[in-house]
């Protein structure tokens, strides 16, 4: 079991509690942020090993916050994991050209999940 500590940024209620579900049957906390200022400073306080990032989220989409967050020196080398329904091509480009380490693609796989995060959270990035 891992005690890896997951910040999942997600506007959509029931996505959550499905996944922070799944997440905490493998054994990692899981931290929500419903919008991009919480997740924000939520990334700042509980110094994920990972974030899941929601691309389509009010406000301040998921793109624009990962740029951000890339900006920060200490959340520099935590990977961030696009979660999106933007299968369209070229949206894996401009999420991984926004910083996003990897991608997930909505409806998420429940049991694809925590083999996708394991890799992702052992070292696994994507590449343009
Ligand atoms: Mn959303």
């Amino acid at each position: 079991m891992s005690q890896a500590t997951i910040l999942y940024i997600e506007d959509n209620l029931a996505n959550r509690e499905l996944i922070k579900r799944v997440l905490e049957v493998e054994g990692y906390q899981v931290v929500e942020a419903e919008d991009g200022a919480t997740g924000l400073q939520r990334a700042l306080e509980c110094k994920p090993d990972l974030i899941l990032m929601d691309i389509n989220l009010p406000e301040i989409d998921g793109l624009t916050l990962t740029a951000r967050l890339r900006q920060i020196e200490e959340l520099q080398n935590v990977p961030i994991i696009a979660l999106t329904a933007n299968v369209m091509k070229g949206d894996r480009e401009r999420t991984l050209a926004a910083g996003c380490d990897g991608y997930i693609r909505k409806p998420v796989d429940i049991d694809e999940l925590p083999v996708q995060i394991a890799r992702y959270l052992a070292g696994m990035r994507e590449r343009i």
